[in-house]
């Protein structure tokens, strides 16, 4: 008898899993269960609107979806309409592929002050993830902070101070578009804790900063080191170099008639969001680096903005069932094994870090396990799981019924865009009628 694997998720570390066990010769069917009727996970819901070719990596999860052994079930979420106990009884493996969705708060005083966002909230708004098309961010600002020194924070600088003409080709929330581009945002500050050194961006992601149509970068070329010292393997430090360069080329960089600006300010640690019950500004602690860590230096300053974006990690949810890691925000788990028939693999398993790619070697890892701990299949899987959520009353979507919301989507596109998204499972529902 096959297999019966249930991989919670669809995003990059659920596809992933799904082919490295088609792959591994392992004889199994594959369930995959996710919460909304639309796959991929970040990729849809996280990657940049204007980042399409990043996108491009959903074809090659769209051909594990179609293979014979595979089943998606969208629309169902594991907590609301089925329990992983009742995952359990029904498949021999239950692989939890269900990302780090939540925001890290920030820790300081005023974080709750309205104008205040984390970035899975403020990036699933502009990306019209239906959890958050309601967020309405009041954007009638000049100034907003971004508090984050890897690319989402420079991805949400970017869909800020980006033109209409240069979204065009991008599939930006209509309610988004509409929003960033009729606010006065003039200045968009990113802080980093620590130096320009240790600041994650990927080269590519920074260099676009120095492109813009009407907005330039600006770095305190004060805040630049001559050369990048510490303890960095020999790859490390090329890439370090290449973004310090980048900033250089910036620091000389002069406005040219462009209206907008981003800010890197590095070595400042937010302490405070100021203001009454709406943000008004944030204040900072200059620091230095000791040992790689940002330490205070008891130097303050402060920037007047109405919008405070924090983007300094995610967290994954607690399932209930399952054993949960607080300190790191992940399933406990010993290289991707939970425990009796439980994996994990992706964010949930690893933390928030990485590219899309990085999630693929723990789907190998992950097919390894299940082939060496299932000679064959026991439950009944497939059948017995349709059945029950047919008695839960559970409207699940098919692969079919997601190419048809996906045809829709694109048939609606504005001109020049991949597609206009829906914004409401209603909606998505809706056009499956
Ligand atoms: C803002 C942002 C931008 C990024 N941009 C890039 C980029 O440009 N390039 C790049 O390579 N990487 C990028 N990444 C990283 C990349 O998106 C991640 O590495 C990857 O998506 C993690 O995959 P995952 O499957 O673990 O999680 P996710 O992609 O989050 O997938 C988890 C899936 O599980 C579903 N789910 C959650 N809970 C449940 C439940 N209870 N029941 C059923 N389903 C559930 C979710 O709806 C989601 O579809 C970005 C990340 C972020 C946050």
């Amino acid at each position: 008898m096959s297999i019966s694997v249930a991989i919670l998720g669809s995003g990059p570390g659920g596809f992933y899993a799904a082919d490295a066990l088609l792959k591994s010769g392992v004889d199994c069917r594959i369930d995959i269960i996710e919460r909304l009727p639309t796959p991929f996970g970040l990729i849809r819901g996280g990657v940049a609107p204007d980042n399409q070719t990043t996108k491009r990596v959903a074809k090659s999860f769209e051909r594990t979806a179609l293979k014979d052994e595979v089943r998606y079930f969208g629309n169902v979420e594991v907590g609301r309409d089925v329990s992983i106990d009742e995952l359990r009884a029904l498949y021999d493996a239950v692989v939890l592929a269900v990302g780090a969705p939540l925001d890290r708060p920030l820790g300081i005083p005023g974080e709750d002050k309205a104008g205040v966002f984390g970035s899975a909230a403020f990036v699933g708004w502009y990306n019209a993830h239906p959890d958050f098309r309601d967020l309405n961010p009041d954007l009638n600002t000049r100034a907003v902070a971004v508090i984050g020194n890897g690319n989402v924070a420079i991805d949400i600088t970017r869909v800020l101070v980006k033109t209409r003409s240069e979204m065009m080709a991008a599939d930006l929330a209509d309610y988004a578009a509409e929003a960033i581009h009729d606010a006065p945002i003039a200045d968009v500050y990113m802080f980093g804790r620590r130096g320009p050194v240790e600041a994650k961006f990927t080269n590519v992601e920074l260099r676009e900063m120095g492109r813009l149509e009407d907005c330039v970068s600006v770095v305190d070329p004060a805040q630049l080191p001559d050369a990048v010292t510490g303890d960095w393997s020999d790859r490390d430090r090329r890439l370090r170099e290449k973004n310090l360069a980048t900033l250089r080329e910036f620091a000389a960089m002069t406005p040219d008639g462009k209206s907008k600006r981003a800010h890197f300010v590095f070595h400042a640690a937010p302490v405070e969001v100021l203001g009454g019950d709406k943000v008004e500004g944030l204040r900072l602690e200059r620091t230095r680096v000791e040992g790689g860590r940002a330490v205070g230096t008891g130097e303050f300053f402060e920037v007047k903005c109405g919008l405070v974006i924090a983007a300094i990690g995610y967290t994954s949810e607690p399932i209930d069932g399952i054993a949960f890691d607080d300190k790191r925000g992940i399933v406990a788990n010993s290289n991707g094994r939970v425990g009796d028939g439980v994996y994990a693999v992706g964010w949930v398993k690893r933390g928030p870090t990485g590219v899309i790619g990085t999630n693929k070697p723990d789907g190998q890892s992950v097919a390894a396990d299940i082939r060496a701990d299932f000679p064959q299949g026991k439950k009944p899987g497939r059948e017995a799981f349709e059945k029950l959520l047919k008695e839960k009353g559970v409207r699940w979507v098919t692969y079919s019924e997601w190419q048809t919301i996906d045809l829709r989507e694109i048939e609606n596109a504005p001109p020049g865009a991949p597609r206009r998204k829906f914004t409401t499972i209603e909606e998505m529902l809706a056009a499956l009628e």
